[in-house]
This record gives structure tokens, sequence and C-alpha cells, in this order.
């Protein structure tokens, strides 16, 4: 009946809003999460870490010199660079740790619970493997690195802001003194 029909039609829109949502949060290269809702996310598990004391730490990173690579490889070549690079993040990560790509080869990771001491571990063993991995594509060996930025999340900042712009700051760091480097920032008093 007219009834039976409706809430047919409800649901089949209920499920499509739910696969949008999805789509819409997800970086169609590397499947983690796109920069708007890795904020999105990493500000509400925040909230949550701050109502139990939680430490949060914050990583930024950046891969070295990328460009070199699509210039000498081709573009598809650096669309499968990122594409490692993903898998390899989410294989030392934690499961409880966010991961999104911010931007180009710009990826970020908030570990919730987690020490800036254990942030760094973290971040030096992607530094590692990243530096001892061949990536192999159309008969090329690519190899990279990247530059990490670490940084803690003050237990009165509102929001991951103050922790991603040291970070950003700490990973400039990393640049500036020859890449394929862990940096820590400062924690906030
Ligand atoms: P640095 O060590 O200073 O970070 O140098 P870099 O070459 O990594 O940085 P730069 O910002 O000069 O270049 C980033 C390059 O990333 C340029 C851009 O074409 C490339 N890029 C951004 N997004 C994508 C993508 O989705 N796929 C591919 N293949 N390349 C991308
Ligand atoms: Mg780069
Ligand atoms: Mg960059």
């Amino acid at each position: 009946d007219a009834f039976e029909q409706q809430s047919k039609l409800n649901n089949i829109l209920l499920e499509a809003n739910r696969k949008l949502d999805f789509y819409a949060s997800m970086d169609g290269l590397t499947s983690l999460y796109n920069r708007r809702f890795f904020l999105k996310l990493a500000n509400s598990e925040l909230e949550r870490a701050r109502r139990y004391g939680h430490p949060t730490t914050f990583l930024m990173l950046d891969l070295d010199y990328f460009k070199e690579v699509n210039d000498e490889f081709g573009h598809l070549a650096g669309d499968h660079v990122l594409e490692q690079v993903a898998r390899m993040l989410v294989a030392e990560s934690r499961e409880a740790d966010l991961i999104g790509r911010l931007g180009g080869e710009e990826f970020a990771i908030l570990s919730p619970e987690s020490t800036l001491q254990q942030a760094t571990r973290l971040a030096e063993r992607i530094r590692t493997r990243l530096n001892k991995e061949i990536i192999n594509f159309d008969g090329h060996s690519i190899k990279l690195t990247v530059s990490i930025g670490t940084a803690e999340v003050g237990s009165e900042e509102p929001d991951i802001q103050g922790a991603m712009s040291r970070a950003d700051k700490a990973l400039y760091k990393s640049k500036g003194t020859g890449r394929n480097t862990v940096s820590i920032a400062e924690t906030e008093s």
C-alpha cells in the first residue's frame, strides 16, 4: 500500500544519503579522509579527549621533492606513490588514529591517547620505513622521503588549529634542515 511504498522510498533515500556522506568524506585517490572531514573528526575527537584528560598529538607530513616524482615518472606514477604512502600510513598507525590527506602530497595524523614521545616514535617509524621502501610502478623503482612535524594539543586548546600550526612550523623546520627528518614542536604551556 501507499504507506509501505513511502517507507521503502524513505529507506532508499536514507541509504543514498549515507553513501553520499561517506564519499564526501573520503579522498578519492587514497581513501583517506579528505581535509574537511579530517578536521571535523579531529575536532570531535579532541572534545572527547579533553573530557577524559587524555593527551592527543598531531602529525603533519609532507613528501619531499614529490614534484620530481611527477616530472621524472609521470603523474600516474605520482598518484601510485600517494596511494602506497597512504597504505603505509594506515599500516603504521593504530586503529584509533585519524589519518587524512590534507591536500596534494600532504597528510596528517591525529593520534588520540598518545604522548608527544609516542607520536614522535610513530613519526620516526613512518620516516624510516618510507626511507627504506622502493615503490614499483610501470617498471620504475621509485624512492622518496618524507618530512614530519609533531605537536601536542594543549589541554586548554579549543580545537586542533593551534597544534596544526605548531606541527606545520615543525614540518618546515624539517624541510629547512635537509628533509627526511622529524621535528617536534614545543609544547604550548
Ligand atoms: P618539498 O620537498 O619542498 O615538499 O617539494 P615538493 O616537490 O614535494 O613540493 P611542491 O609543493 O613543489 O610540489 C608538490 C607537487 O605535488 C606538485 C603537484 O603537481 C603534486 N601533486 C599534488 N597533488 C597531486 C596528485 O593528486 N597527484 C599527483 N601525481 N601529483 C600531485
Ligand atoms: Mg612536498
Ligand atoms: Mg606540500
